[in-house]
């Protein structure tokens, strides 16, 4: 049975912002055994065509789910787990923890010093700029959901600074396909976790820098920048309310722009190997990022240049409710490509790089379902 504390899609029903759509194009937004049949395969879905798509396969299959069903523990028992939900208890032989990586904003611990009147904002409560005070807005996170932020508030007519710190940069189209087609094609979704060299680091790498639009628009710091938004470095303290950003933007850039630049060499390195088989336009290369001459170092909170700082800085997992001991010292689960460590019958999902790039992402849930349920079969026949 599949225990849902909301409703089905219920992640995607209360924890995104109005304007959100999917940054994976409709055809590659498949779940297992469902393609895409609609007419715009290369369009983005909004939130409202994620719910429908997420409840529609619910129904399809005809899912055991039970909603509204919050699962406050889970603890060990002698023959597998007890799980306690708000309306009773279960015991089970095994247990798959599919809860989701992004229950809870992740804000560092500089926000405890932003001063009173300005507001603090995360991801989880931000819906659109008109809810934000009036006046400037500091974004801290130039990730997938800062920049899309970013580019939303300014246009909203509110001065936006954008507070830039490691980040991975990508075109949205690349010698003419969307750029998650290149990943698809030549592999990169597929690269298993256990053939990455430093895994812990690549589960952390952030978000792209991508935005699904109808436009198919690319979002990196140079468009930012030159639609007027104000780029300065990762927010690194804040101190007598002044906020402190590192001066590393330069190397931020050229490290970023290192990276997209390998990985369109991947591109083009596959796409010659497959000679006739691939049809694309020329190799392309774009500008590197700008720098902006001479960023500002502090923002003093207090002056009232801005009113909000939206916290674009990533998500986390909640796993308040699990009484059995396989988190390490992060809080991360302690797992083995979702077969979790030291407690045989439990499993994990959805995380990022559970056992392939793709892990986090709804067309990622295919292969790592076949996977585990293998597992898991193989467990529950002894
Ligand atoms: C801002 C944002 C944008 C994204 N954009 C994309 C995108 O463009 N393309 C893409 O493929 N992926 C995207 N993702 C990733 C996307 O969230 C996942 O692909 C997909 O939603 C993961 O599904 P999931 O079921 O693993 O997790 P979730 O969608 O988080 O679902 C977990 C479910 O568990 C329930 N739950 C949690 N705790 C309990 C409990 N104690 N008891 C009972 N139920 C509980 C929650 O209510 C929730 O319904 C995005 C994620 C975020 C945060």
């Amino acid at each position: 049975m599949v225990l849902e504390r909301g409703e089905v899609a219920n992640s995607w029903r209360h924890e995104r912002w109005d304007s959100l759509r999917l940054l994976t194009p409709n055809w590659l937004s498949r779940l297992p055994g469902q393609r895409y049949w609609g007419t715009d395969p290369d369009g983005f879905m909004t939130v409202a065509e994620v719910v429908g798509l997420i409840s529609s396969y619910a129904a399809a299959g005809a899912a055991p789910v039970r909603i509204r069903t919050p699962v406050t523990s889970i603890r060990r028992v002698d023959r597998g787990y007890q799980v306690t939900t708000a309306s009773g208890q279960i015991s089970c032989r095994s247990v798959v923890l599919a809860s989701g990586a992004a229950n809870k904003a992740h804000v560092p611990e500089v926000r405890r010093a932003v001063p009173q009147r300005v507001e603090s904002v995360t991801t989880f409560d931000y819906r659109n700029p008109e809810r934000l005070p009036r006046g400037g807005v500091l974004v801290v996170g130039a990730s997938a959901t800062g920049v899309q932020l970013a580019d939303e508030i300014h246009r909203s007519g509110r001065p936006v600074i954008l507070s830039v710190g490691e980040h991975v940069r990508l075109p949205r189209s690349y010698r003419g396909r969307d750029v998650l087609w290149w990943m698809d094609a030549c592999g990169v979704w597929d690269q298993r976790y256990d053939a990455i060299d430093d895994l812990e680091r690549a589960r952390r790498l952030p978000s792209p820098q991508l935005v699904g639009t109808p436009e198919r628009t690319t979002l990196d710091l140079n468009v930012l920048r030159a639609a007027g938004i104000e780029l300065v470095g990762r927010l690194a303290a804040i101190r007598d309310g002044r906020a402190l950003f590192s001066g590393g933007l330069a190397n931020q850039f050229a490290l970023a722009d290192l990276k997209m630049e390998r990985l369109l060499d991947t591109f083009d390195e596959w796409a010659c190997n497959q000679r006739a088989e691939v049809e694309a336009a020329p190799v392309e290369r774009f500008e590197a990022t700008r720098a902006p001459p001479s960023p500002r170092l502090s923002l003093d909170l207090r002056s009232g240049e801005v009113r909000s700082i939206v916290w674009a800085t990533g998500f986390r997992p909640d796993y308040g409710w699990l009484e059995v001991p396989v988190l390490d010292g992060k809080g991360q689960l302690r797992h083995d490509g979702g077969v979790v460590a030291d407690a045989p019958g439990m499993y994990a999902i959805g995380l990022p790089l559970l056992r392939r790039r793709k892990s986090t992402f709804i067309h990622g849930a295919e292969d790592d379902a076949r996977d585990l349920v293998e597992h898991l079969v193989a467990y529950l026949a002894g």
